[in-house]
Order: C-alpha cells, then sequence, then structure tokens
C-alpha cells in the first residue's frame, strides 16, 4: 500500500478500500472516516532523536498531561474501584499515568520500549517496566484495565494490536482509549490549510518525520465498529483537551525542524482558535473505554 502499489489497503474498520489522500503517504476511508500514513516506525533510531528536544517536551506536554490524566483515572474510576484492580499503561512514557493510577489505588505497570524514557520514569518512582507490549508480559500475566495514551495511534496493525488486548484482558476488563480524533477542529483546520497549499500544521499533526509518527486518525465510531470486532463492547466516551496555552509555545518547537519561523505562525493560528475550542468546538481528543464481554 504505497505509492508505487496499484490497488490500496482495505479500511481496519470497516473493510472498504482506502482512498488516496493529501499526501503520497496519506489514506483515507470515504465510508467511515478511518485514515491511515504509511510512516515507518523508528524508535531507538538515533538520527530522528537527535530531532527532539526531550526536556522541552517534557516542559510542553507536562501541564496538559496531567490534567488530562486525572479527568482519565475520574472517568474509569466510574467503571471500576481501584483497589485490587491490576491497571496496565501500554507506552508509559515518563511514567506519569502509572504514578497517578497508583496513588489512586490501582496496582499499575507500565510498559515503555524506549530505554532512556523507561529509565527516567522508573528514576522519578514509576513502576514501568522496559519493553514492547505484549512481548515484556510473563505467560500469565492479565489486566482489569489496559490503557492507551496518546499511543495506540503509533502501533501499525491496529487489529493485531486489539486481539493482543484481549488475550491480555480479564473477562469483564476495560480497554481505555485516548488519542487523537479526525473530528477534531485543530485536525479539520490542518486539512483545510493543507488544500490551500500550507501543509505544514497537516505534517506536523501526523507527527511526520518524529521518531514514532501517528499512523492513524480515527473517532469514537469508527473505533467502536473496529473493536466490536474483537468482542468489545463500548461502554464510555468523552473528550479531553488538546491544547493548554500554557507550555503551547514550547510544544511547538520541541522539534527542531529547519523551518522554523512557523513556529511563531502555527502558535498564533491556535491561540487564535483557542476560544473556538474552549466554547464547544470539537475536541481534538477522543477518550472511549470498551467492556470486553463476558464479564
Ligand atoms: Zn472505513
Amino acid at each position: 500500500m504505497n505509492s508505487s502499489s496499484t490497488t490500496a489497503a482495505p479500511c481496519v474498520c470497516c473493510g472498504q478500500t482506502l482512498r488516496a489522500g493529501l499526501e503520497e503517504w496519506h489514506w483515507v476511508c470515504a465510508l467511515c472516516g478511518y485514515e491511515f500514513a504509511q510512516f515507518a516506525p523508528a524508535i531507538n533510531e538515533a538520527e530522528s532523536h537527535k530531532k527532539l528536544d526531550e526536556a522541552q517536551r517534557d516542559t510542553a506536554l507536562k501541564s496538559l498531561r496531567e490534567a488530562n490524566f486525572n479527568q482519565l483515572l475520574d472517568r474509569i474510576g466510574r467503571h471500576t474501584a481501584p483497589a485490587g484492580t491490576r491497571l496496565l499503561d501500554v507506552g508509559a512514557a515518563h511514567g506519569w499515568f502509572v504514578k497517578a493510577a497508583a496513588s489512586r489505588g490501582f496496582t499499575a505497570l507500565g510498559l515503555e520500549p524506549d530505554h532512556a524514557v523507561c529509565e527516567q520514569a522508573q528514576r522519578n518512582g514509576a513502576l514501568v517496566r522496559e519493553g514492547f507490549f505484549p512481548d515484556v508480559l510473563a505467560a500469565h500475566e492479565q489486566f482489569d484495565v489496559i490503557v492507551f495514551n496518546d499511543v495506540f495511534e503509533h502501533i501499525p496493525h491496529s487489529d493485531g494490536l486489539l486481539s493482543q488486548c484481549i488475550a491480555r484482558l480479564a473477562p469483564g476488563g476495560l480497554l481505555v482509549l485516548n488519542l487523537p480524533s479526525s473530528r477534531g477542529v485543530f485536525y479539520r483546520a490542518s486539512k483545510l490549510l493543507h488544500r490551500f497549499g500550507a501543509g505544514a500544521f497537516f505534517d506536523r499533526l501526523w507527527q511526520k518525520g518524529m521518531p514514532s509518527p501517528h499512523l492513524h486518525y480515527f473517532h469514537a465510531r469508527n473505533l467502536t465498529q473496529l473493536s466490536a470486532r474483537h468482542g468489545l463492547t463500548l461502554i464510555d466516551s468523552a473528550h479531553l483537551a488538546s491544547v493548554h496555552l500554557d507550555g503551547l509555545y514550547a510544544r511547538i518547537t520541541y522539534f527542531k525542524s529547519g523551518v522554523r519561523w512557523l513556529a511563531p505562525l502555527i502558535w498564533l493560528a491556535i491561540v487564535a482558535a483557542y476560544p473556538l475550542v474552549r466554547w464547544g468546538a470539537p475536541s481534538d481528543i477522543d477518550v472511549v473505554i470498551f467492556r470486553r464481554n463476558g464479564g
């Protein structure tokens, strides 16, 4: 499924053949709205890491993530009591979510494949194991809650991934996906800008050229369609803020691309659009909670 192939792959959500999108790497489903990017992930490749300022990234995302993680844990808490509940955070990054979950009484474990990031999480006091899901889990390990925070959209084969989740989820357990939405106002604005010849914001939202770019854009409805095939039932969905003005400039500039003059323009566009988001324009982050059938 690349620009040289004559037939595109079927949509992972609904089976419709994908159509060429806005770039040679971008594919869309006209039926359900799923979008796919044909990038190769490159975790731990030194070259792509040189482009990131990790300290700046930390500052950029901390306040937004902390607020969102607390809202997410409130929501999970409506469906299961923390005490004795085994929670797995796949792609735990700096371990903030694992620590927040543990402080509420969950038995929380994180997995993080990036060696340097995992060591940092462990130094921060989070219980995080280095490696990929589900490879580093022991044969018997199962969980009551499995969470993907900004991770699900980075993993190539969503269908296979959901099968692996089912294998690791106790009957009646919860799968929690926190991920970018193709219906979000910023994502839709980036597609509009692309049509006017300004593709930089679109590339930025897909994280093109970063160590682990986005490979998928879903929304709650096509995710529900995909998950139903795996015996998962949607029990809750919500939106989280995708932007806080605090830390925004650092977030835009932590990726050291060659076009530095773009950063102030992107910052200005987001600040200008910010009131729309606050007043109810579609959020760029979806949270969906599925329950494994048979519990
Ligand atoms: Zn589709």
